[in-house]
């Protein structure tokens, strides 16, 4: 097994060609775009942030969410026409509330894992992303909020991660832009933000320089398999072209679900959606009014990230409404007004709005492991937290493939790191 094919040029399927490019293996990407990065991977929350590593898999996040049903501007909405794949989706995420400790365990061990490759990669390749490492501080409004972090500070720290409570007066001493009332925090030194979007092309360009072979404007229509051979169908201009290859990596994000039917396997992704503006800082007052450190406000559901001197970055929300990219002008509203009441400071005249999908499994974990056929793989999944868990489910998938090749395959860079991961919740 030498050559091989990954669908998606978004975070997960370019930081996966670089991993297996690094490995010696002859990678073929296809992305249905002109560029890398032009979907979920574009205007993220930009937060790296093993501290948001719990899973949502909780009996409160149910009750939470069904009182938020019933309010036009809550973080959640619902469409409430059923459809076969959201109501599986919902059953089988409520099968995985017994997981809830372990999975939000694994998921900050993942992220604490993943910091060393996605540094190390952007200082390796020269990559500028706006890489902030500022810490992320977890704000709240109510005692009942705080109370319940603190208790999944004890899940995080047992995945690896120490984060510390902090009062309103320290709060104002880490972020002094922000106004408000609060009851208090938790502050994650160790956390970090930047841009996904601009990594990601400057990881891509690192890819191609690797010998990774990009096809942009190919929409990948069939996938097959015989598990020895993997057959990549495109649409591309007038006719279709057939292209053959040793193995086939699905890096999809909410397109994975319909290519791995193809393929004989069930992932389970639903596509959440959510918002971002990016606020454009124009002038000195309203860059000195933005924050530097990152934010999560629990109760509103909102990160925000600081990029470069003049961008701020707020993203949030979840709609279940199946793949449905319209910018809604009464969910990116909040947003705003969010922003007017936590930085008075920040002018708010030019804000650029954007949505995404998450592609998000029940569990909340990212599926990275083998399919059916013993040549097709998947490292796709990661619904909120993609960004902060690329860079290692990349690393894991390569290490997955580049076992399943045997010897034959050589190195093509020296010295991968090691890997500190293991395959997560297979089929
Ligand atoms: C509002 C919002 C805020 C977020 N904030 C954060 C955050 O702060 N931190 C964090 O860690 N994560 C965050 N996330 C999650 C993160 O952005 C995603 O998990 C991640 O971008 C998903 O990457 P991906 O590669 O799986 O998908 P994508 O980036 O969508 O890439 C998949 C690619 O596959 C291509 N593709 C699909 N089907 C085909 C086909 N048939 N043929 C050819 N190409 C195909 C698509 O064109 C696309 O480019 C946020 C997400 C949203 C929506």
């Amino acid at each position: 097994m030498q050559s091989i094919a990954i669908i998606g040029g978004g975070i997960t399927g370019v930081t996966s060609a670089y991993a297996l490019a690094r490995r010696g293996f002859a990678v073929t990407l296809f992305e249905r775009h002109r560029y890398a990065a032009m979907e979920t991977s574009f205007a993220n929350g930009g937060q790296l942030s093993a501290s948001s590593a719990e899973v949502w898999n909780h009996g409160s996040t149910v009750l939470k969410g069904l009182k938020w049903m019933l309010k036009a501007d809550a973080p959640l909405l619902v469409n409430p026409r059923p459809t076969w794949h959201k109501l599986s989706w919902f059953a089988e995420f409520i099968a995985a509330i017994p997981r809830y400790r372990a999975n939000t365990i694994e998921t900050a061990r993942l992220a604490v894992a993943a910091r060393e490759h996605l540094f190390g990669w952007a200082e390796a390749e020269g990559i500028d992303f706006d890489l902030k490492k500022a810490g992320i501080l977890h704000i709240y409004r109510d005692r009942a909020g705080f109370a319940h972090a603190g208790e999944v500070s004890k899940l995080l720290a047992a995945g690896g991660l120490p984060r510390r409570a902090v009062t309103p007066q320290e709060m104002r001493a880490i972020e002094p832009t922000l106004a408000g009332e609060y009851y208090g925090g938790y502050f994650t030194e160790s956390d970090a933000t930047g841009d996904i979007h601009k990594y990601t092309v400057g990881l891509a360009a690192a890819c191609e320089r690797l010998g990774v072979r990009i096809v942009y404007g190919a929409d990948v229509r069939a996938v097959r398999s015989t598990g020895q051979r993997a057959t990549v169908q495109l649409a591309q201009g007038h006719g279709s072209e057939e292209h053959a290859f040793d193995a086939l990596l699905v890096c999809a994000g909410v397109g994975s679900r319909a290519l791995a039917a193809q393929l004989g396997d069930r992932i389970n992704v639903y596509p959440v959606k959510g918002y971002s503006i990016t606020v454009n800082l124009l002038d000195a007052a309203s860059q000195a009014g933005a924050p530097t450190v990152s934010l999560l406000d629990d109760a509103a559901k909102l990160v925000t990230s600081r990029l470069g001197a003049d961008r701020f970055r707020v993203a949030g929300t979840a709609e279940f409404n199946g793949i449905d990219r319209d910018i809604r002008a009464d969910r990116i509203r909040p947003l705003v007004d969010w922003v007017n009441a936590c930085f008075p400071q920040v002018n708010t005249r030019q804000v650029v709005p954007w949505a995404g999908l998450r592609p998000m499994r029940p569990n909340m974990m990212p599926r990275v492991g083998r399919g059916r056929r013993a040549n097709v793989f998947y490292n796709t999944g990661h619904g909120h937290l993609g960004w902060t868990l690329s860079a290692i489910t990349a690393e894991m998938v390569a290490t997955l493939v580049r076992e399943a090749a045997g010897p034959g395959v050589r190195a093509a860079a020296p010295a991968a790191p090691a890997v500190h991961g293991r395959a997560v919740a297979g089929l």
